[in-house]
């Protein structure tokens, strides 16, 4: 990390990243209301930070320690003093801003009908964004794919659905990309794409989406740890995409015989993660618990634990639903967690804005 003093000009800046560059590794730039900072991308035993440090501007050249350095704390702190989280915005949705966003919706898009009533109801709860997976990762073959798989006919169509659904009811987008080559076609549609836990390690599609400059909503693969999964988050911050919201969906239970729960969902991640670095955290309960039962609980804690938002599975009729009938709640319970969780954040902020 390449620091600049306050008055370097921007031909210095400019000087700086053309040396970079000489040595095979990429450059980020950041500009800060008083200072610029150049991040090194690529192979860090290539780097000379010595020769890189004696050149005109420059007012200091240091190592970041960890691992995840574009995102972290130890980077945005040369910025600015704001730079301890950053907000991310969609349209006028604020993500990682004063109140909490709620994201929710059918695990799969199955119908235009199903999409516009969930939609409908998900306003009136209280949401803010609309979910809705066309392409699904399933464990089994022999069960749907989300209709993104039929063909890309059909994924065009439900992506044309979560579009409509998302402007006629003012709330935005998200839905998951699976593969590289879903990527551009989803990206003319949604607000967000969303890298499912099952794609978190995978880094030639965070690569690729990273460079459609859309916010990317990157969930934590079950058996990560939370340094490895910040490290994967890196991948898209090196293709100079910041707007990464961090996604909490629980980790392999441990032990023998029932836990009761599908994962477990890690709530200390949420606050551990916010003092690693300045991206928003949010918490999915749905996919963590796979119990509607646990879905109110698990909201009011995440929340407690200082989270940005929620994703939360809905359906009308959660019995209906072709796939995680058994973690939807209702458009009612939906209502209910949004509004409790909204007095709890009441409590609870003042607090986090104290330690940090
Ligand atoms: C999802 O959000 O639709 C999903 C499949 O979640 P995860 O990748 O966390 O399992
Ligand atoms: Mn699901």
């Amino acid at each position: 990390m390449i620091i600049m003093k306050t008055d370097a000009t921007p031909e210095q800046v400019t000087q700086v990243v053309k040396e970079i560059k000489k040595y095979g590794l990429r450059a980020d730039v950041s500009k800060g209301k008083y200072r610029t900072i150049i991040g090194l991308v690529g192979d860090e035993n290539k780097a000379p930070f010595e020769h890189f440090a004696t050149f005109p501007g420059v007012k200091e050249a240091t190592m970041v320690e960890v691992p995840y350095k574009l995102i972290s704390k130890e980077y945005s702190k040369f910025l600015e003093d704001e730079m301890e989280h950053s907000i991310i915005k969609v349209g006028d949705i604020e993500i990682g801003g004063s109140e909490p966003v709620f994201i929710a919706g059918p695990c799969a898009v199955e119908s235009h009908r199903q999409l516009l009533r969930i939609a409908e109801e998900a306003k009136k709860a209280g949401a803010h964004i609309l979910r809705g997976g066309i392409f699904k990762p399933r464990s089994s073959v022999h069960s749907f794919q989300g209709l993104g798989s039929i063909g890309w006919e059909e994924a065009r169509e439900a992506l044309a659905w979560l579009r409509e659904a998302g402007e006629r009811f003012n709330l935005a987008t998200v839905t998951e990309v699976r593969g590289e080559t879903q990527v551009d076609l989803a990206a003319e549609y949604a607000d967000i794409l969303q890298i499912g836990s099952r794609n978190m390690y995978n880094q030639d599609l965070l690569t690729k989406i990273a460079r459609t400059k859309k916010p990317i909503l990157f969930k934590r693969h079950f058996g990560a740890g939370i340094e490895e999964f910040l490290s994967f988050a890196e991948y898209i911050a090196a293709e100079g995409n910041k707007d990464i919201i961090l996604c909490e969906r629980g980790i392999l239970p441990i032990g023998k015989g029932k836990n009761y729960t599908r994962y477990t969902l890690d709530l200390s991640a949420v606050p551990v993660i916010q003092k690693e670095t300045y991206l928003p955290v949010i918490v999915d309960p749905s996919h963590a618990s796979g119990r509607r039962d646990l879905i109110f609980n698990m909201c009011c804690a995440a929340i407690a634990a200082g989270a940005s938002g929620l994703m939360i599975e809905m359906h009308y009729n959660p019995a209906e639903a072709l796939v995680d009938a058994q973690q939807a709640i209702t458009p009612d319970e939906l209502k209910e967690v949004i509004n409790t969780c909204r007095e709890i954040h009441k409590l609870t902020k003042p607090r986090k804005n104290e330690e940090s």
